[in-house]
């Protein structure tokens, strides 16, 4: 076992981890560990754009990006924090152009926009250029930018070393904190892949930028390796998780697939018609159309395929059409979607519609944190020293759905946010001792799952809370629906305690890897389909069929998972109860539910609104 001292440690060298770790590695010591390559990171597979109100194609204010995000999101959105995300938006793109990433440009030399969903000028006119891009490949140009500057500035990384475990000085999964104590964040415990090391990090802040947690589902724009880890381990440890039921899902994956195409490719010009040839999305958002945002699209997609109007042979997909774009303007601005459209299904886009369907692509929720960074353990206080930015974190800015191209974004606002506030607590703040046994319940559940002979495959399990998901979670849920997703994940939170992994090596044992992973994909699940069923409204990416209806009355504010022991039962419904602020008894969210050694109790959290107030979502 290698122990380090760093003073800020940063988990995740994607978008969000690495802009943190330019902020803060010229100011103190600074590491960044990642179970991937950086350049591996899913930043990389981003491909529309990133958006700030630069007017440089059409009259735009950070003003009405503030009000787009907010109602995209359906009013769920904390409004200081969008504020906060377009007004520095400006910056943060002027940044990447700074450190050398090449946007495409107009003729007379700005960087150019284009339309993307639910964005829009003058608080929904019409749709808006806003959103900066590099062809489709804008997150692989802003992932290579920011690893050139990281090397540029001597940033250390820990590359292929997998974060297991966050270390606090009180695991309040384990009970509460006595009155008038903080709780502080104190280093992680990481496994090296090559030798199976176990290596501990001293620090006196850490930035958790893991990423998000697509694989949950079974179709999905997202990664292999977006398995929901720092999730995971801050609500192992018993902090909250914010808004799980949020889940987006994306228009256009590949039918059958879930690989992404763009929307970038409806910013272009592209059309989405269904099986008879109708570009329906005329009938359920008049106004902006196949730019309505994504909840919106992806509903109605779902609802023409189920009233038998799909197309294709089995009538389960619906059509992206770009035939009546330009070749030469595909190629220009669409040329990695279109290629995967000729590669993965066989269709050629200049002359054929291609099938495509909802697919699952980006958790609105996680980790809570406030405008600087700062993880929240409740509804106000703070953990010392732990921070959380990118897809892993809840600020919240994206609400109950993101719109396209901010998140690009928001990785990029807070990522600096973090890095700087990591930097400054980091600056003032001593190292706190770690406990001696800081790595034993790592090292206990390696060797325990390594040793363990035959049992259930990893991949099996997985496979079934992927299909359930899919299944019972997906765009459309129901009381029954969702509660048939609990007991499956119950079921299979029971298998998880048999598996077993072929590989019994230390070095590159990836078979380990994936299965401790498929610990946290389940552990998230559960979080999403519990928070479904206590929300019994529909909004945004949200919608349940039973409760079609958004319910302000009950539901405008934030759900809060905390993990808590189960013999701590009172204690579970005193906090569940604390966590109320100013909501009445009969509306509180205590849904506990009881797993084998521990129960999930929902609390919930006010929503900041500073200048809009909730009206019905009309595009
Ligand atoms: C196909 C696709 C296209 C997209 N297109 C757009 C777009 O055009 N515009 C837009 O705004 N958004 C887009 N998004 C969303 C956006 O790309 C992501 O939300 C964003 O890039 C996430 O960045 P991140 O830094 O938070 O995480 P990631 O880039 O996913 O990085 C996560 C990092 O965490 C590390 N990590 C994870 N777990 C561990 C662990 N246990 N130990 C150590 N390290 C760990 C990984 O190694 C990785 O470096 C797209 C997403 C997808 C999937």
């Amino acid at each position: 076992m290698q122990t380090h001292q760093y003073d800020v440690v940063i988990v995740g060298a994607g978008g969000a981890g690495m802009r943190a770790a330019l902020e803060s590695s010229g100011q103190v010591r600074t590491a960044v560990i990642s179970k991937l390559y950086p350049t591996r990171s899913h930043t990389g597979a981003a491909q529309g754009g990133m958006c700030a109100a630069l007017a440089n194609v059409e009259e735009d204010n950070w003003e009405w990006h503030t009000f787009d995000t907010v109602k995209g999101g359906d009013y769920l959105v904390d409004q200081d924090a969008a504020e906060v995300m377009a007004k520095e938006a400006i910056e943060a793109v002027l940044d990447l152009e700074r450190m050398g990433l090449p946007f495409n440009r107009t003729p007379e030399g700005k960087i150019d926009q284009r339309r993307f969903g639910g964005h829009t000028r003058n608080h929904g006119e019409a749709a808006v250029r806003r959103a900066c891009y590099a062809a489709d490949r804008t997150g692989h140009m802003i992932l290579q930018t920011l690893y050139q500057n990281c090397i540029k500035q001597d940033v250390e990384f820990f590359n292929e070393f997998y974060v297991l475990d966050l270390i606090v000085d009180h695991d309040l999964s384990a009970g509460h904190v006595p009155d008038g104590e903080t709780v502080n964040a104190t280093g992680v415990v990481a496994y090296d892949l090559a030798t199976g090391e176990i290596h501990i990090f001293q620090a006196k802040a850490i930035i958790f930028a893991t990423g998000g947690a697509g694989k949950i589902f079974k179709t999905t724009s997202n990664a292999h390796t977006l398995t929901g880890d720092g999730m995971a381990l801050a609500f192992r440890r018993g902090l909250p998780l914010e808004d799980m039921e949020f889940f987006q899902f994306h228009p256009t994956g590949l039918a059958g697939l879930g690989i992404l195409l763009s929307e970038a490719a409806r910013g272009e010009g592209g059309i989405l018609r269904n099986g008879e040839g109708e570009r329906f999305m005329e009938r359920y958002a008049p106004t902006i159309k196949d730019l309505a945002p994504r909840d919106i699209v992806a509903r109605s997609m779902a609802n023409e395929v189920r009233e038998g109007r799909g197309a294709g042979p089995n009538k389960d997909y619906v059509l992206l059409d770009l035939t009546h774009l330009e070749p030469a303007h595909i190629d220009a601005k669409l040329p990695d979607i279109t290629e995967f459209a000729r590669t993965y299904l066989g269709i050629e886009p200049y002359t054929e519609p291609i099938p495509v369907y909802p697919t699952a692509h980006y958790a609105m929720g996680g980790i809570p944190t406030n405008i600087v960074g700062e993880v929240l353990r409740n509804d106000t206080d703070i953990v010392n020293g732990l921070y959380a930015a990118g897809e892993v974190a809840c600020v919240s800015v994206h609400g109950s759905n993101r719109l396209g191209t901010n998140s690009l974004l928001d990785i990029n606002v807070f990522g600096k946010r973090a890095g700087r506030a990591a930097a400054a607590y980091a600056k003032t703040a001593e190292f706190r001792e770690l406990p001696e046994n800081a790595a034993d319940r790592t090292i206990a559940q390696l060797e325990e799952m390594r040793e363990r002979p035959d049992g259930e495959r990893v991949s099996d399990v997985r496979t079934a809370l992927q299909v359930t998901m899919d299944a019972n979670a997906q765009v459309f849920r129901t009381h029954e629906s969702l509660v048939q997703a609990t007991d499956d994940i119950r079921a299979l939170q029971a298998r998880f305690k048999n598996v077993s992994v072929q590989d019994k090596g230390r070095m590159f044992n990836t078979d380990l890897l994936e299965a401790l992973e498929l610990g946290f994909l389940l552990d998230i699940a559960e979080t999403v389909v519990l928070g479904a069923l206590n929300r019994k409204e529909s909004r945004g990416g949200h919608f349940r069929e039973d409760f079609p209806d958004r319910d302000d009355a009950n539901y405008m504010r934030h759900t809060m998972a905390y993990r808590r022991p189960l013999d701590g039962s009172e204690e579970a419904t005193a906090l569940a109860e604390a966590s109320q602020g100013d909501i009445t008894p009969e509306n509180a969210f205590t849904h506990v539910s009881d797993f084998e050694n521990y129960k999930v109790v929902l609390g919930s959290k006010p929503v900041v609104m500073t200048r809009y107030e909730p009206m019905e979502r009309k595009y």
